[in-house]
């Protein structure tokens, strides 16, 4: 039996280095907190390196809706060459491309630059909670259990793995949204590909359950455009026993790179996240999925004959599982209404955008602008000494179809981050905190909060 080791006191701990927890744990090194990052993969970025679009940007009012963290990773990646910034779509409302490779690369320099002490290779397995607070955290690391003391805890893991072992209140629909593994494909001929699309208007036709639009007109941007459809040629190649995917359109968006075109279109639906047999199921149909999708795309999309498997995502993406019951809790009034309370520390500037639990279709709907996330749903209702970040945030189903996308899980991490370190420097718990303090610091800091 492996031994369980001493690793040390933390100020914070974040437990998942994606979109919400790596702003996390920069933003709290950067204020000065002796800060843990454990990442169970080989590299950070969560699902920011499964070359997908960043989404939560801009808004469908045109504004940019997040700064601080989330827009300094986008002007790194900028500079780097890897990113050609914020392009306007009216069926994300925006669309920003980044390359996966250098994310990796950017996510690595940023966290040596604030001095967070980064453990790859650790899975966190355990919460210690006395008297109702969080006091410590157990991971599996590569030969041994390592047990670390912290001051406040961070749940980033996407499933809300920390919260669960820490006895907090959460919830968890009975059938999840499905989950997906994305691709990128190479050597796709675009022009070719935009004049199939002319010469095929049915296949560039948004589903019935989309209520925003698709134009040939944005597909001319060069600097990145998605297609939602391609559902004659699917319905055609399904009739052949050709397609075997349970939805009912592709989704393709281009990268940052020439000729790719990202695919976010396999579904694996009734996966259970919390279940080692039940995801590794879904990787290897999800992979099975992925041959032959390649199939279909070489054999029925003009400008695919050549196309070649450039990447796919290192897991399968899950787009759903727990929620913090937090105290406060953002919820389809306050999206439709486009409500930003006065004690909001990040926008979610995107869609209403749910993959029907059990079901082939997706259903989007335009939010006119964003929505302010308040504080409150960072902070857990009956656990101390704990924060979560990105999609595991209090939403309720409504507004959670906003609030999941990972540029708006970067303005949450930064929010938890930031909150986090001050409730260590004044020795509080994060629902003693006061919203207009950490308001102040973010927007210090560049971050936008209304
Ligand atoms: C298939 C799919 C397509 C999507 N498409 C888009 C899109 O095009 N654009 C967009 O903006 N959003 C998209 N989303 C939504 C978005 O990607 C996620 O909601 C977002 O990444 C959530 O961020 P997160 O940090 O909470 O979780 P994640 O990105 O999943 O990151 C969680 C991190 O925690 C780590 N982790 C988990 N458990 C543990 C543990 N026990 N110990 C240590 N580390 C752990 C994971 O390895 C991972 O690195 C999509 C989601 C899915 C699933």
């Amino acid at each position: 039996m492996a031994e369980t080791v001493y690793g040390g006191k933390y100020d914070v701990i974040v437990a998942g280095g994606g979109p919400g927890g790596l702003p996390a744990a920069i933003a709290a090194a950067r204020a000065g907190m002796k800060t843990l990052l454990l990442e169970q993969h080989a590299m950070l970025g969560g699902l920011t390196v499964s070359s997908m679009p960043l989404l939560g940007y801009v808004d469908r009012a045109g504004r940019l809706v997040l700064g601080g963290i989330a827009n300094e990773i986008v002007t790194r990646l900028q500079e780097k060459k890897a990113s050609r910034g914020h392009v306007t779509d009216p069926t994300s409302a925006s669309l920003t491309l980044i390359n996966a490779n250098w994310m990796r690369i950017l996510a690595c320099e940023m966290c040596d630059e604030a001095g967070v002490d980064t453990r790859l290779y650790s899975r966190l397995t355990d919460v210690k909670v006395e008297n109702g607070r969080v006091v410590g955290v157990t991971a599996c690391q590569i030969e041994q259990h390592v047990y670390y003391e912290t001051a406040m805890l961070i749940d980033a893991t996407g499933n809300g793995t920390a919260m669960h072992f820490a006895g907090a209140h959460y919830e968890r629909n009975q059938i999840l949204m499905p989950g997906s593994l994305e691709f990128a494909i190479g050597n796709v001929d675009i022009d070719a590909f935009l004049r199939f699309l002319e010469e095929n208007p049915e296949d560039a036709k948004l589903p019935d359950t989309y209520t925003v639009t698709q134009s040939m007109e944005q597909m001319y941007n060069r600097n990145g455009f998605g297609v939602t459809g391609l559902m004659k040629s699917i319905e055609i190649a399904r009739a052949n026993g050709e397609y075997i995917i349970p939805r009912d359109c592709a989704v393709l968006v281009t990268t940052n790179e020439k000729d790719e075109i990202h695919c976010n279109t396999t579904r694996v639906i009734n996966v259970d996240p919390t279940d080692t047999l039940s995801v590794t199921r879904a990787e290897f149909e999800a992979h099975k999925q992925v041959e032959s999708l390649m199939h279909f795309f070489r054999k029925y999309i003009g400008g695919f004959a050549n196309c070649t498997l450039n990447y796919i995502a290192p897991f399968f993406g899950i787009r759903e599982t727990r929620r913090i019951k937090g105290i406060k809790q953002l919820n389809g009034d306050d999206v439709k209404n486009c409500r930003v309370p006065k004690d909001s520390i990040a926008m979610a500037g995107y869609n209403f955008d749910v993959h029907v639990p059990g079901k082939v279709t997706t259903v989007i709907q335009p939010v006119e602008k964003a929505v302010g996330i308040p504080y409150g749903c960072l902070v857990s209702e009956n656990i101390d000494g704990l924060l979560v970040s990105g999609r595991c945030i209090a939403a309720t189903d409504e507004a959670y179809g906003l609030t999941r996308v990972m540029g708006t899980c970067m303005g949450v991490g930064e929010a938890a981050g930031t909150a986090a370190a001050l409730c260590v420097k004044k020795g509080i718990q994060p629902r003693e905190l006061c919203p207009e303090e950490l308001r102040a610091e973010l927007k210090k800091n560049g971050a936008i909060v209304e």
